[in-house]
């Protein structure tokens, strides 16, 4: 049965796209094992790449001062282009090392780089060669993590699906979360869907190698971030079934999101409505603050995370912001199906990047704030533009109820800065 059920207009679904294909400013998948490494605490993600991946992993995920680090990089240095069988004996004394000094380590991820796919590097095999002498102390996988005509929360999706064909198999109806949040996201939805009585509900990834949730053909699952298309398809493979939603961003798409599962498990509207309402007041009540702040402003987004879709229907529709332009890395149509269907008639989508003509673009359109990455953001500022970083919308929690302020926030602090700057 519908509950709040948003007007739907079929023409904004299939909403024209302007393609581009031309130079791009993102980072690597690599990017992603800053998050992922949280998340996952007993694996390690030992990129095999350059001395400028490993330069970009620690620059970016920081220093840890009081745990021993759960990433690394083994170089590949100038001696390892000569010989293919040197590179795999260095990594397997890297992996003997490593392993035999961290017990801790459960799952080891052997993460590919450009350089290493320049070489040809063959990973997987390497992977296999490895998970048969630790198996079944430490399961060894791999992905890659190549900033070749990807963009960063593409890493994450690629670790995902090298963990699918190693869930354990359901032959129960179940409900899978997919895509990594914050714990103590992932705490508030699994108190919601316990208040609905819904359930088993798995998470992927899981906190631990050993709790990854099981997967069979009554398995539904719920994508928790748009960037997920193969692991989708891994799970697809594996007979779950994808529940079309709207990504939990704010009051009414963490809503929405809810109430598709609610759907699909059947749960009826009464006790759907006492476990979803105290939270959904709580959201439309921390963004009520920001809305006289942030309605009519208009906002420009450079392709970087592929949550840009999400945020824009989001701040559109919760904040009265009037997204100008809507630029992702790809567009996932299927997955997007409900983000589209929501977003504003007048939004121009573009999906790729030719950043000089997107920059053109963004002079002409004079927008208030710009999304955009690392690279474009200090030059934009030095030309006195307003921006915000996409990358933190990867690095802070922003889904769910009780995170919907913070999410707003996000947005009106570059905003509230510049207009003190001006004063
Ligand atoms: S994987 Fe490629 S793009 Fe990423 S840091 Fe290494 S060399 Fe650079």
């Amino acid at each position: 049965m519908p509950r709040r059920a948003p007007v739907v207009d079929a023409a904004c679904a299939e909403r024209p796209v302007l393609r581009e294909r031309g130079q791009r400013e993102v980072f690597c998948g690599l990017t992603g094992i800053v998050w992922l490494h949280r998340k996952i605490q007993d694996a390690f993600f030992l990129v095999v790449g350059s001395r400028t991946c490993a330069h970009l992993i620690q620059s970016a995920a920081g220093v840890m001062i009081f745990a021993e680090p759960r990433f690394g990089t083994a170089i590949i240095d100038e001696r390892d282009l000569a010989g293919l069988a040197d590179a795999n004996e260095e990594l397997d004394r890297v992996v003997d090392r490593l392993l035999a000094r961290r017990p801790d380590i459960k799952v080891l991820f052997l993460v590919g780089s450009c350089p290493s796919e320049v070489i040809k590097l063959d990973l997987s095999r390497a992977a296999e060669r490895l998970a048969q002498k630790y198996l079944p102390q430490v399961r060894v996988l791999n992905y890659s993590g190549s900033g070749i005509e990807t963009t960063f929360t593409q890493g994450e999706d690629a670790c995902l699906a090298s963990l699918v064909p190693g869930l354990p198999a359901a032959s129960e109806a179940s409900l899978m979360v997919v895509g990594t949040l914050a714990d103590v996201v992932e705490d508030q939805f699994r108190r919601l869907f316990d208040d609905m009585g819904l359930g088993p509900v798995g998470f992927l990834p899981a906190r631990r190698s050993g709790e990854l949730p099981a997967v069979g053909p009554k398995t539904r699952y719920l994508l928790a971030q748009p960037f997920l298309g193969d692991t989708a398809r891994a799970l697809e493979e594996r007979g779950a079934k994808r529940i079309p939603a709207v990504f939990p961003l704010g009051a009414e798409g963490t809503a929405l999101w809810l109430e598709a599962a609610a759907e699909a498990f059947g749960v009826d509207q009464r006790t759907f409505e006492r476990a979803v309402g105290p939270g959904r007041g709580r959201a439309e009540k921390a963004l009520a603050r920001y809305r006289d702040r942030l309605a009519g402003k208009r906002i420009f987004f450079f392709p970087d995370s592929q949550l840009e879709p999400p945020i824009a229907r989001f701040l559109a529709r919760e904040l009265g912001m009037r997204p100008v332009e809507v630029g992702t890395p790809f567009l996932h149509r299927e997955h997007l199906a409900a983000e589209l269907a929501l977003l504003p008639p007048d939004v121009r989508l573009s999906e790729g990047q030719d950043v000089e003509r997107q920059l053109d673009r963004c002079r002409t359109d004079a927008p208030d704030l710009v999304v955009c990455g690392l690279g474009l953001a200090n030059p934009l500022e030095a030309q006195g533009v307003t921006t915000k970083w996409s990358i933190e919308l990867v690095f802070t929690p922003i889904q769910g109820f009780e995170q919907a302020g913070d999410l707003a926030e996000l947005f009106h602090r570059p905003l509230e800065r510049r207009a003190r700057l001006e004063v």
